[in-house]
């Protein structure tokens, strides 16, 4: 067994339940693709992109070239979509990695077709209309057509999809359907086109509270984890968090009145106790900002975090009487202990930040164990 300080436990079962759930929501005329960027939100790409194959996800998409490449080298097949801008060389690696490509210019059509035929081989093509986002795509369905004749007349270059990316799907569904009509709109005009290809625009929000949004292909990243996508109980669509976040006492010892924590000195004891120090710190991602504002379960019993957060360790307030607690006890940051959870929303609310970037932080110090 690996000494850990950190300790990462994901449930690839609870990933490939999440995956089956959103599959039996959607229905069978509509393809899961589950989005595994950022090494899987935290949590492992290649572990999760198969867990969420074998809970039915047709799909797999990332952001960027390099991850669909390592992919491919974990032996992951089937289709793949690279989300991403393909600047700075990537576009080479998405296809040397059988990847999809988005496009939404004929220049970039133009250079993917001579990739594609220098190769020998053929490349998906995902159109991108830019409907709110303000980052990729482009916001003129004509001109974005124009850019889909030509890939239709390119060699090596095959039509794959339409997409869109929605801005709001968590916060304002009436600006979304809009968005949403805009997209289909274009998606008529292109299916004119080109019959058989796929419209794809809901990410997790979308997919599971806009029914009318899931079109041919749902993207889902957040909710495949088990995370709810609006910063409540994920429990509320049953989804089942798939990450638990542990580490242990590793040292234990008394505080008087006037004492301090941490560096900055931003704690000070006004009552005699015992202090708890975590051998986690911002450097396996635990982030900085819950300095004297977290909380971890010791002993069954939810305690504060006190001092800042350093690179290595953080503090625990255990209170006047540690009672049992020993060095060595387990520590949970997310996931349950007893009766008590903490699960990475409520971390999230606590630092003003949503769970993505909690899970999504997690740095490769701590230990990562699959379930
Ligand atoms: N589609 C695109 C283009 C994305 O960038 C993302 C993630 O940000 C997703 C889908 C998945 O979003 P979510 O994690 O909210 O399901």
């Amino acid at each position: 067994m690996t000494p850990s300080r950190a300790l990462a436990r994901v449930n690839l079962a609870a990933i490939e339940r999440n995956c089956a759930l959103l599959r039996s929501r959607i229905g069978d005329s509509t393809e899961l693709c589950a989005v595994v960027k950022a090494n899987g939100y935290g949590h492992g790409a290649v572990q999760t992109a198969r867990a969420a194959q074998a809970g039915g996800a047709g799909w797999l998409a990332v952001a960027a070239a390099r991850e669909a490449a390592e992919l491919r080298a974990a032996g992951i097949g089937g289709p793949l979509l690279v989300l991403g801008a393909l600047s700075g060389g990537e576009l080479e690696v998405a296809l040397d990695a059988d990847a999809d490509v988005v496009v939404w210019s004929a220049e970039l059509a133009e250079r993917a077709s001579a990739g594609a035929r220098a190769r020998g081989i053929e490349v998906g093509v995902h159109l991108k209309l830019d409907v709110g986002m303000g980052r990729l795509g482009t916001r003129d369905p004509d001109e974005l057509l124009a850019v889909g004749r030509r890939v239709l007349e390119l060699p090596g270059l095959r039509l794959a999809g339409a997409m869109t990316h929605f801005p709001c799907a968590d916060e304002d569904l009436a600006l979304t359907r809009q968005q949403l009509a805009a997209f289909t709109a274009f998606g008529a005009r292109l299916r004119e086109l080109a019959p058989d290809l796929l419209l794809h625009a809901a990410n997790s929000p979308a997919a599971l509270g806009l029914a009318e949004s899931r079109l041919d292909m749902v993207r889902c990243g957040i909710a495949i984890y088990g995370l709810d996508p609006w910063g409540r109980d994920p429990a509320e669509h049953g989804l089942e968090a798939a990450l638990e976040l542990r580490s242990h006492v590793a040292a234990l010892k008394p505080i008087a009145p006037g004492q301090t924590v941490g560096y900055g000195a931003t704690f000070t004891a006004t009552e005699p106790g015992w202090i708890a120090t975590l051998p986690i710190g911002y450097g396996d991602g635990f982030r900085r900002a819950f300095s004297n504002n977290g909380v971890a379960l010791l002993g069954g019993r939810r305690r504060p975090l006190v001092g800042r957060v350093s690179m290595d360790n953080v503090c625990v307030d255990v209170g006047p009487d540690p009672g049992a607690l020993r060095v060595g006890d387990p520590v949970v940051l997310i996931g349950a202990m007893g009766e008590e959870r903490i699960t990475a929303e409520e971390l999230a609310a606590l630092i003003g930040t949503i769970n993505y970037e909690i899970t999504t932080a997690l740095s490769e110090r701590v230990v990562w164990e699959y379930h």
